[in-house]
C-alpha cells in the first residue's frame, strides 16, 4: 500500500520572512520600562518625559523598518508592499509601547502623500514617520465638529508677503498641539460656499508666529488635547495640499485613514499604560482576581454570560479584520472598514463598563491609588472611552455614515 503524499509546504514568502523579522527584532530590542507612567492612548501624552520616552521608541521601529514600510523609499519609507499590517500584528502582539505621534502616521501623512507636492512631501513625510515631528489636526473648532463643513477660521491675504496669507480663527480639541511642530489644517478661503469656499494647508505650531496653544483638562485629569488660536498668523501658499477651494475632497482623505477606512495601511501597534490588557483577556484575568461575595467574580453566571457576550463581539471584529483583506467575501467595499471605528470604540466602552461593575466598590479608586484594581486603568479606560466614540465622527455621525453609503438609506 502506498502511503499517502507529503503534504506540501509553501514556499516561504518575503511576507513571512519580515513577520520573522519583525518577531526577533521587537523581542531583542523591547525597550526598558518606561520611567514614568505611560497614557493608555497617544492622544492623553501629557508629559515631556512621556514624549521623550515614545518619541525615542518611534524612532527605533522607524529605523528597523517597521514604521512607514510602505511608504516609497524616496518619502523615508521602504518601498514594500504589504509590509506594514505584518509590522502592525507583530508590534500589537509584542505588547511593545504604541507609536506616539498617531496623527501624523494616520491622518497627515495619507494626506500629505496623496494631496502634497512633490517637494512638501520629500521634506514632511521623513521626519514624521521617524516621530522626529509630532503633528496635529486643525478640524474641529467651538460652533464645528460634525458639521465640519461650517469651518469658521479663514485665510486673507498677507499685505506684506503677496500671494501668501495670514489665519485668524479658533480650533478645539486639537491633540497633541502642545507638542506638535506641524498642524493639517482646514480652513475657509471663501465664505460664498460652504464646502467650495474650503481649503487644505499644512502649519507650523511651535514657534510659529500668531498660534497660542491652550491645554484642556479632560475628565481623567489628563490634558492630551488643546485649543488652538491663530491671530495672523502667517500661511504660506507653497503648504497648500489640493487646489483653492479644494478643501474638502482632501479632507475626506485624512478621515477615511483616520476611521481606518483609507487605502494606506497606517503605522500603529502597540499598547499603553502597562499592567492593563484592555480586551477580553484582561477583563477574565480581572474577574479571576476579584472576588464577589466571597468567590473569585469570574464563578459569577450572570457576570459570566456578559464576559461570554463581549468575547463574541471582540472574535466578531477579529474575523471581520481578516475578512476585510479578502475582497470577495464582502459585498461592498467599505461595509467593514466604515464598521471599525464604531464597532471597535464601542466594544472597548462596554469591556471597560464591565470591568468596572467587576472591580465593585474598587473601581472608584483611581490612579496613584495603590488599593486600585490593576493600579485603577480601568477607570480610566472607562472614562477614556467616551472620547473615543467621539473623536474622528461620533458614534451617531458613523452610523449616518454606514446607513446612507452602505445600506444605501435616504440621507436623514
Ligand atoms: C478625545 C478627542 C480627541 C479629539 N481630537 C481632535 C483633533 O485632534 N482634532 C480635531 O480637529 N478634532 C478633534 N476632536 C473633536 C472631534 O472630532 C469632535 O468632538 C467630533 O467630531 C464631534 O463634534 P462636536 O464635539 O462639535 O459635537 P457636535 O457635532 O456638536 O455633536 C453633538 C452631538 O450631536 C450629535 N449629532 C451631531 N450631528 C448629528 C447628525 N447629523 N445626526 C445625528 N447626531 C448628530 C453628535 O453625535 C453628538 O452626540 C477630538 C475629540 C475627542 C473627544
Amino acid at each position: 500500500m502506498t502511503s499517502p503524499p507529503e503534504p506540501k509546504s509553501e514556499p516561504r514568502t518575503e511576507h513571512d520572512e519580515f513577520r520573522e523579522y519583525c518577531r526577533a527584532w521587537l523581542r531583542d530590542n523591547r525597550p526598558p520600562p518606561a520611567p514614568v507612567r505611560l497614557p493608555q492612548h497617544p492622544i492623553e501624552t501629557m508629559t515631556r518625559a512621556q514624549l521623550d520616552y515614545l518619541q525615542a521608541w518611534q524612532r527605533r521601529c522607524y529605523d528597523a523598518g517597521l514604521v512607514g514600510a510602505d511608504y516609497p523609499v524616496e518619502y523615508g519609507g521602504r518601498g514594500h508592499k504589504g509590509f506594514q499590517r505584518i509590522a502592525n500584528e507583530e508590534m500589537n502582539r509584542a505588547r511593545t509601547p504604541f507609536l506616539v505621534n498617531m496623527v501624523g502616521l494616520g491622518m497627515a501623512a495619507p494626506t500629505i502623500y496623496h494631496h502634497a507636492q512633490e517637494e512638501l512631501k520629500r521634506e514632511l513625510l521623513p521626519p514624521l514617520l521617524s516621530g522626529e515631528q509630532i503633528w496635529c489636526q486643525g478640524f474641529s473648532e467651538p460652533g464645528s465638529g460634525s458639521d465640519l463643513a461650517s469651518v469658521q477660521a479663514s485665510l486673507t491675504p498677507d499685505p506684506s508677503a503677496p500671494g501668501d496669507y495670514l489665519l485668524n480663527g479658533h480650533k478645539v480639541w486639537t491633540s497633541l498641539a502642545h507638542f506638535a511642530q506641524w498642524m493639517i489644517l482646514l480652513v475657509r478661503t471663501s465664505r460664498e460656499h460652504k464646502h467650495k469656499g474650503l481649503s487644505y494647508y499644512v502649519v507650523p505650531v511651535e514657534g510659529h508666529r500668531g498660534v497660542t496653544v491652550r491645554p484642556l483638562i479632560k475628565m481623567t485629569g489628563e490634558a492630551g488635547f488643546n485649543e488652538v488660536i491663530f491671530e495672523d498668523t502667517p500661511v504660506k501658499d507653497a503648504w497648500r495640499l489640493g487646489a483653492t477651494g479644494e478643501g474638502w475632497s482632501v479632507a475626506m482623505t485624512t478621515l477615511l485613514h483616520e476611521r481606518g477606512a483609507g487605502p494606506l495601511v497606517t503605522p500603529a501597534g502597540g499598547v499603553g499604560s502597562e499592567g492593563l490588557a484592555h480586551n477580553v483577556r484582561g477583563l477574565v484575568t480581572l474577574a479571576r482576581e476579584q472576588r464577589r461575595n466571597g468567590r473569585p467574580a469570574a464563578e459569577d453566571p450572570q457576570l459570566r454570560a456578559r464576559i461570554a457576550a463581549l468575547a463574541i463581539r471582540e472574535r466578531g471584529m477579529l474575523e471581520n479584520a481578516k475578512r476585510a483583506r479578502s475582497g470577495a467575501l464582502v459585498e461592498h467595499p467599505m461595509r467593514l472598514p466604515l464598521q471599525v471605528k464604531l464597532a471597535s470604540t464601542e466594544l472597548a466602552q462596554d469591556l471597560a463598563a464591565a470591568a468596572l461593575e467587576v472591580e465593585g466598590p474598587a473601581a472608584s479608586l483611581y490612579l496613584s491609588d495603590e488599593r486600585a484594581p490593576v493600579g485603577g486603568q480601568w477607570a480610566l479606560a472607562y472614562m477614556n472611552s467616551f472620547g473615543a466614540t467621539i473623536a474622528a465622527g461620533t458614534s451617531e455621525i458613523q452610523r449616518n455614515i454606514l446607513g446612507e453609503r452602505v445600506l444605501g438609506l435616504p440621507k436623514s
